[in-house]
C-alpha cells in the first residue's frame, strides 16, 4: 500500500476498524465530524440544559458514535471470536470485566465514555492517526478506484489521498448520505422502524418480572422484551429497553425531536425505559428512492418538534390517555426524564394514523402479556426514529461499494449492522478485507 487507509466514523464500526488496521500496523487515518468524546459530553449536558443544539457535536456524532450515550448492552448471541476480540478489547479499555462472561452485559454510559477514550490511546499507540472535527463530504476517485476523500477540517476543504477508505458514517448523517447519492455512490432504501419511548417505574417493572419481593432487593434491575403481531400485519416490538434509565433527547438536526435511551451501569435511576417500534418500509414512505426513508424520519421529527412546543422538548401522553384517545393535562406517578423538557400532546399529532393506533393495539396485547405493563401513569414519548437506518450502501461479496474499488461501507450507516457489537464486528470484517485476509479466509483454509 502506497497510502494509509482512512477511516470515516469514530462510533463502534469505526473505532474497531481503525484498531484492526493499528494493530496490523497500517497506521489508519481515523476522520470524526463530531468533537473527542469529553468535549462531547460537555455539549450534550449544554443541549440537555439549555435546548441549544450543536449540529456536529450531539448524542449521534461525536467520538464514541451513536451508542456512547446509552446503556451499552451488548447484544452478543452466539459468541464468535470476532465478538470475543470485541469484549476482550473493551474490556481491556476500562469496560466492566464481567462483560467477558455474563449473558445479558452492559458497560453503561458513565464507563463508556473512559473506555473510547483509552481506545483511541491504543490506536494512536499503535501510530494510527485521529481527527475530529473532520468532516468528509465525498469519496474521490479515477477509473472505479478510490483515490482518497474529501473533507471539511476544522472549517477547511481538505483532501486526504488514500487506496482504502472505510466508510462507517452511522445512520444519522444525512448530508453524508446526500452528498455520496449525488456523486454516484449506489443506495437503496431498506426497512427500519419509528414509535415512541416508554417509561414506567423501574420498581413496577421489578415486580413484574421477580414476583412478589418479600426478600433482599433484586441483584440487578428487571428488565424486559415483547413483540407483538397484529391482524393488520403488523409487527410492534420493544427495544433498547433501559433498565433504571433515562430517555435521552437524541436530536442531531435543527427542529426535530428525536428519543433514544440511556442508562449509567449501576442501572439504580427511578425510571425504567424502552423504544416501541413498529417496522416501516416503502409501502409507508410512499417512495422508491433511496432518501425516501430519511424524509419519512424527518416529518415525523419536525411534527414531534411542533408537537412538544418548540424549543427540543418532547411531546408526551400518560398510557391511560393514549389508551382512550384523550388528552393528558398532568402527569401521574411517573415523572418523564427527558430534558431539555416536555410538552402535552397526542402520539397522533407526530406519528401517522395507522402507525399510532397499531402501537395502542399493541400496548393492549402487551397489557395481557405482562400483567401490570399497561401501568395508567406510564408515559409515552417521541419519536423514536433513529433505531436503524433506513438506507443501505450497497456492497459486493468483497465487502466494497458497488463499482468503487477500495471503498467499504461498513456498520450501522451503511445498512449491515444493529447495535454495538454487530457494527464493531463489521468493522472488523472491513478492515480485514484491505488486509487481504480474513479470519474466516483462514478458517475455510484450515
Ligand atoms: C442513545 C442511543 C442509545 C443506544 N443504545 C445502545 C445499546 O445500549 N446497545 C447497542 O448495541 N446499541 C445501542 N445504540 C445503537 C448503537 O449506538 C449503534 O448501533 C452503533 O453506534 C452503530 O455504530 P456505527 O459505528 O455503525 O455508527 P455510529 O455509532 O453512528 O458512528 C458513526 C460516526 O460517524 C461520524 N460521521 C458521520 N458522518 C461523518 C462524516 N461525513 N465525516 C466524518 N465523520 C462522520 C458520526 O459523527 C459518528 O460518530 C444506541 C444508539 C443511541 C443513539
Amino acid at each position: 500500500m502506497h497510502t494509509r487507509p482512512i477511516v470515516v466514523g469514530c462510533g463502534p464500526a469505526g473505532i474497531f476498524a481503525a484498531l484492526v488496521l493499528a494493530q496490523a500496523g497500517l497506521r489508519p487515518i481515523l476522520l470524526e465530524r463530531g468533537n473527542d468524546v469529553d468535549s462531547r459530553r460537555q455539549r450534550v449536558l449544554d443541549f440537555w440544559k439549555t435546548g441549544v443544539l450543536d449540529t456536529c457535536t450531539n448524542v449521534q456524532f461525536g467520538e464514541g458514535g451513536a451508542g456512547t450515550f446509552s446503556d451499552g448492552k451488548l447484544k452478543i448471541g452466539k459468541r464468535d471470536p470476532y465478538k470475543v476480540k470485541v469484549l476482550t478489547e473493551l474490556a481491556a479499555a476500562g469496560a466492566p470485566e464481567e462483560i467477558l462472561h455474563i449473558g445479558k452485559p452492559h458497560i453503561g454510559t458513565d464507563r463508556l465514555h473512559d473506555t473510547v477514550k483509552n481506545l483511541r490511546r491504543k490506536i494512536i499507540g499503535l501510530g494510527g492517526e485521529v481527527r475530529f472535527q473532520t468532516t468528509v463530504t465525498d469519496i474521490l476517485r479515477s477509473g472505479g478506484r478510490v483515490t482518497g476523500v474529501s473533507c471539511i477540517e476544522n472549517g477547511q476543504y481538505t483532501e486526504i489521498p488514500a487506496e482504502n477508505v472505510i466508510l462507517a458514517i452511522g445512520n444519522s448523517a444525512r448530508d453524508t448520505f446526500e452528498q455520496l447519492l449525488q456523486s454516484g455512490v449506489h443506495m437503496e432504501q431498506r426497512p427500519f422502524a419509528v414509535g415512541v419511548r416508554i417509561e414506567h417505574p423501574q420498581e413496577l417493572i421489578n415486580r413484574i418480572q421477580y414476583g412478589k419481593m418479600n426478600g433482599p432487593p433484586p441483584p440487578t434491575a428487571a428488565d424486559y422484551k415483547m413483540v407483538v403481531h397484529l391482524p393488520n400485519g403488523r409487527g410492534i416490538y420493544t427495544f433498547c429497553m433501559c433498565p433504571g434509565g433515562s430517555v435521552v433527547a437524541a436530536a442531531s438536526e435543527e427542529n426535530a425531536v428525536v428519543t433514544n435511551g440511556m442508562s449509567a451501569y449501576r442501572r439504580d435511576g427511578r425510571n425504567a425505559n424502552s423504544a416501541l417500534l413498529i417496522t416501516v418500509d416503502a409501502k409507508d414512505t410512499g417512495s422508491d428512492h433511496p432518501l425516501a426513508g430519511i424524509a419519512f424520519q424527518r416529518k415525523i421529527e419536525a411534527a414531534a418538534y411542533t408537537a412538544g412546543g418548540g424549543g427540543y422538548k418532547a411531546p408526551v401522553q400518560r398510557l391511560e390517555d393514549f389508551l382512550a384517545n384523550n388528552d393528558t393535562t398532568a402527569f401521574g406517578d411517573v415523572v418523564p426524564t427527558y430534558r431539555p423538557g416536555t410538552g402535552f400532546a397526542r402520539v397522533e399529532s407526530y406519528l401517522p394514523a395507522d402507525i399510532s393506533d397499531s402501537l395502542r393495539q399493541a400496548l393492549v396485547e402487551m397489557g395481557e402479556w405482562m400483567p401490570g405493563y399497561s401501568y395508567p401513569d406510564a408515559v409515552l414519548t417521541g419519536a423514536e426514529t433513529r433505531s436503524s437506518s433506513p438506507v443501505r450502501i450497497t456492497r459486493g461479496e468483497l465487502l466494497e461499494a458497488i463499482g468503487i474499488k477500495g471503498l467499504y461501507p461498513c456498520g450501522e450507516g451503511a445498512g449491515y449492522s444493529g447495535g454495538i457489537v454487530s457494527a464493531a464486528v463489521d468493522g472488523m470484517r472491513c478492515a480485514e478485507r484491505i488486509m487481504g485476509r480474513s479470519f474466516d479466509d483462514v478458517k475455510n483454509e484450515r
